[in-house]
């Protein structure tokens, strides 16, 4: 068992640095382990939530890729630049990735668990319109989170990992009556709407009253559209649907990448996630 300097058992500290159609990053903490999950937002804006959290990129274990679509990934080149980091991410992930020094990286394969330091990670498949797309199931001795960040419909193995996670972070990605309503050509809304596009808050929605148990502690609301949701549509379209059935957590929405970072920790009860706007 791993325990900090001072005795005490080190706690799951989950960060988002930036979440929204436009950019995604997170960081995962677990005593002196880091592992930067998306390198999507500016760098600048990168460097900044890292620093918020006491990091530089060579304090990184490891950077994990979801998928090659350039809001999980703008940051990437840069980020080598300044540290020889291992990048994992599955074949289809490294094989969409141009310029990409294939030295750097490492394959993880789908529902193959595998351990940086003390916390295990699973890549999870999930459906969307890139190569080989997944979330992760990352799991310490202090706790757990679940993340998909873009998928177009969810599956059982989705479900399987998320109702396992203290924490949760799922898309919400469009508000179904803006969209429908917004300036998007129709191919754009088709492909959006599509099995290999995104959730809409409604089948996130669903997606919550299908796995939301006491193990659920805390929820976030990720990759939300600018131009078609609002953070306030999104939270109240999956706060109703589980009222409904009696079920009662702390759902947020998480800021786009401006700067704001914010983190959850294991050790905290519900409700207590801190958030800060950097600049
Ligand atoms: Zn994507
Ligand atoms: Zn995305």
């Amino acid at each position: 068992m791993s325990r900090s300097s001072t005795g005490e058992m080190p706690e799951l500290v989950v960060s988002s640095l930036g979440s929204g159609s436009n950019g995604n990053a997170f960081l995962i903490e677990f005593d002196t382990t880091r592992i930067l999950l998306d390198c999507g937002v500016p760098i600048r804006t990168l460097l900044a939530c890292l620093a918020h959290r006491f990091i530089t990129p060579a304090d990184l274990s490891a950077i994990l890729i979801s998928h090659e679509h350039i809001d999980h990934m703008r940051s990437l080149t840069q980020l080598l630049k300044r540290s020889d980091l291992p990048v994992l991410a599955t074949y289809g992930t490294i094989a969409g990735i141009e310029h990409l020094d294939r030295a750097e990286t490492s394959v993880v394969k789908p529902l193959e668990a595998f351990e940086i330091g003390p916390i295990e990670i699973t890549p999870v498949p999930v459906s969307h319109d890139a190569r080989e797309p997944v979330g992760f199931f990352a799991r310490s001795m202090a706790g757990s989170v679940a993340l998909f960040t873009d998928l177009g419909e969810y599956s059982d193995d989705n479900l399987e990992f998320a109702a396992r996670a203290d924490h949760l972070v799922i898309e919400s990605n469009y508000d179904e009556s803006m969209l429908r309503a917004g300036r998007y050509p129709a191919h754009l809304k088709r492909r959006i709407r599509s099995a290999d596009g995104h959730l809409s808050n409604d089948d996130c929605a669903t997606f919550l009253c299908e796995i939301v148990s006491q193990k659920t502690r805390d929820i976030w609301l990720c990759h939300l559209s600018e131009n078609n949701n609002r953070p306030e549509n999104a939270e109240r379209t999956s706060v109703e649907a589980l009222q409904k059935r009696g079920v009662h957590r702390s759902i947020s929405a998480l800021p786009r990448y401006d700067g704001t970072v914010k983190t959850w920790r294991s050790s905290q009860q519900s409700h207590q996630t801190e958030q800060t706007r950097l600049f």
